[in-house]
């Protein structure tokens, strides 16, 4: 990922730069690791460019400053930028690599060719990288959100083999991207992104519209999705288990069922925790969770919310929430409430407790 950012992205810490990477000179990144299904371990990153214009900006030169030239010099920086399509085959002449093996499995192509040579071994790669690693095939999983009919059965990757779209457009009166597809099976790409990481990806522009709502709120979800680490979980599920087998001979009969069935849901929690063989290297090799040009400070999400409550009390807004997450009410509603409320989340949410109101629910277990 580091050689991706300098080298590809072609970032300056120092921003003096200026011939900048292979979309321009990058202004600020921030990606972050995250696990799927199967524990492959990949990364979504925003990345700024210096003079890129936000969706508002975009609107305003293009709607109602009415600058046709602008608007058709972003049109082919997008085009030029994601390609929508698996690129043709040169020929089965051109033999590289990733014709014999798995293209992700091997380097790109041999470093002695020049010329048109090279042109053709790196279009053929190219081709060979796409076709594996682009293409989409529906699987169970693309309808696994489907109710059945009436709703429509579509893909929940949007991928669609009737998408077709021969240009990129620009809604005059909106400023809405529309960008083309020449292929409604292909994974958007970069085509240099793709031949430098070897591996599936997905390139799309942060511009206007829908589509750019529907992808901020995305990768909003993503960097926010606050992920108590592993060993930090397990840490506080330790302490629990052992502060729950305490023996307090004043507890009642009812105070110690509960402490039991927390005990039971703690263990539980420890032994069902499934982790990648990925995710596993990745912490003992201490790789990063997170790459980013900036440095943050950390906002305090629940004491920031106490706070501006006791400043200013809004018991209407804050009434429903507080019946479900805030662990004072839930102290003082006795240890049976937490119990329950541990139980059901567990259940419902499959081990959200990576998630920060584990946390506090955690701290308040491990203090009772
Ligand atoms: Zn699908």
């Amino acid at each position: 990922m580091k050689a991706f950012i300098s080298t590809v992205l072609g970032y300056d810490p120092e921003q003096k730069n200026i011939e900048g990477g292979i979309l321009g000179v990058v202004k600020a990144y921030y990606g972050c690791v995250e696990a799927q299904g199967r524990g492959t371990l990949h990364c979504h990153m925003m990345v700024w460019l210096e003079g890129g214009l936000n969706p508002n900006e975009i609107k305003e030169k293009v709607v109602n400053g009415n600058e046709v030239e602008f608007r058709d010099r972003l049109l082919a920086f997008l085009d030029d930028t994601i390609m929508t399509c698996i690129p043709p085959d040169p020929g089965p002449e051109f033999d590289v690599p990733s014709s014999r093996h798995h293209p992700c499995s091997v380097r790109g192509v041999p470093m002695d060719l020049e010329n048109e040579q090279l042109h053709m071994a790196e279009q053929k790669d190219l081709h060979n990288l796409a076709k594996q690693c682009q293409s989409h095939k529906h699987t169970k999983t693309c309808f696994k959100y489907w109710k059945g009919p009436p709703e429509p059965r579509e893909c929940r990757f949007d991928l669609d083999s009737n998408h077709f779209c021969e240009r990129s457009t620009m809604d005059s009166e909106n400023g809405e991207i529309c960008l083309r597809c020449l292929d409604g099976m292909v994974n958007d790409f970069n085509a240099t992104m793709l031949a430098a990481v070897r591996c599936n990806m997905d390139i799309k522009f942060i511009g206007s519209g829908e589509a750019a709502k529907a992808i901020l709120y995305y990768i909003t979800d993503y960097i926010t999705k606050s992920q108590l680490k592993t060993h930090v979980a397990f840490a506080a599920l330790e302490l629990a288990v052992k502060r729950l087998s305490e023996y307090h001979p004043e507890e009642d009969e009812l105070t110690t069922r509960a402490k039991r069935l927390l005990q039971k849901c703690a263990y539980a929690m420890i032994s069902h925790q499934e982790l990648s063989a990925q995710q596993v290297c990745s912490y003992l090799m201490d790789y990063e969770d997170h790459f980013t040009s900036h440095s943050y400070k950390n906002l305090y999400w629940l004491s920031c919310e106490n706070f501006i409550d006791k400043e200013d009390p809004s018991p209407e807004c804050r009434r429903i929430l507080k019946t479900v997450y805030s662990p004072a009410l839930m102290m003082s509603l006795g240890r049976l409430t937490i119990a329950l409320t541990l139980v059901t989340m567990t259940s419902q949410t499959q081990m959200m407790y990576m998630s920060t109101k584990w946390e506090s629910l955690l701290t308040v277990l491990a203090n009772s």
